[in-house]
Order: C-alpha cells, then structure tokens, then sequence
C-alpha cells in the first residue's frame, strides 16, 4: 500500500541517532507508524487521573486509512486535537498510546519491528494487529454519556 506519511528523505536510522528533541520536521513527522489510537476519544476519571480507552473514534479519523481524514485543516473543525512536539510530550505522555512510537522514543525505548520506518511497510502496523483499523465508532453515533459502554483495552 502507498505509505500515507511521507517517509522519503530522512537521514537513515535517524531516530537511533539523534535525540527525539532534534529530529527534522519531516522527521518528526515520519515518526508516527499510523495506528489511529491517538484519535480514539478517552475517559479520564476525575479522582484517579487514570485514563480509559474507547472505540469511538474522532470524527475525523477515517478508520479504513487510520488516518485523520483532513489532517492539514483539521483545527477548523477539532480545534482540540493536541499538536504533539518536543515541548508538551511531558504533559501528553499520561494518555498516549502505550506502542506509540513518540512516546517509546521520548521514554527510552527502541520502536516495534512492525513500524513502518523499520518494515518498509506502512500495512505492517494493521497486520501486527496494533492499529485501530476497522473496529472503531464514529462519536456522533453514541452520546457522550454512553461511551463507557464502549470502553477497550488498548490494541498492543
Ligand atoms: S498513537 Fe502515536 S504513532 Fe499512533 S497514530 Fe497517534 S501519534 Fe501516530
Ligand atoms: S482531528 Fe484528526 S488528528 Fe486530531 S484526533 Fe481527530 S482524527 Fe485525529
């Protein structure tokens, strides 16, 4: 399949090599493997701060691609949705996807062999079963006040 992040033109085994915090734009960028998990909605409780996964999904995120389905002007309409970068990782780390490769990097760890920028693949992350592809609700299809019902464990 076409690989839907531009992964060209980055130096070689560059997240290896260099501190997450001095990557490229484009670098940054490429770090993500496209898993989708980062745009299912979560459910914080209030006492505990633990946070919750659910299936219900952005509404913007395209489940097939498991990508965000206007990506570049995605702020006119989920003016919420986080820009992750060097600078807020800390604060964001708490609900981050457990296999995201940003917070792999950012907590020391060495990313999957499933990764794209490992496989070559961009279907690799489907095929190891970590993506949220084809399983995910879209929110304007369950009120708020039910997405418990739709709570999940995190595909890893
Ligand atoms: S969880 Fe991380 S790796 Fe997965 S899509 Fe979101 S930013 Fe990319
Ligand atoms: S706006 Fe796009 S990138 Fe942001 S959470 Fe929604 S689908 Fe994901």
């Amino acid at each position: 399949m076409t690989d839907p992040i531009n992964r060209d033109g980055l130096r070689p085994r560059f997240w290896e090599k260099h501190p997450v915090d001095r990557l490229t734009q484009a670098e940054w960028e490429a770090l993500c493997d496209g898993c989708g998990k980062c745009c299912l909605n979560k459910l914080e409780d209030e006492d505990t701060g633990e946070v919750a996964l659910t299936r219900i999904a952005c509404r913007l995120l395209d489940d097939t691609t498991c990508r965000c389905s206007q990506y570049t002007i995605r702020h006119q309409f989920v003016p919420e949705c986080i820009v992750l970068s060097p600078q807020n990782m800390d604060r964001n780390l708490y609900w981050m996807p457990e296999t995201c490769a940003y917070k792999l990097l950012w907590t020391g760890k060495p990313l999957f062999d499933w990764h794209p920028l490992i496989s070559g693949d961009p279907q690799t992350v489907h095929d190891a079963g970590v993506s949220v592809q084809g399983f995910t609700i879209p929110e304007f299809e369950v009120p708020e006040e039910d997405w418990e019902d739709h709570i999940i464990e995190e595909p890893t």
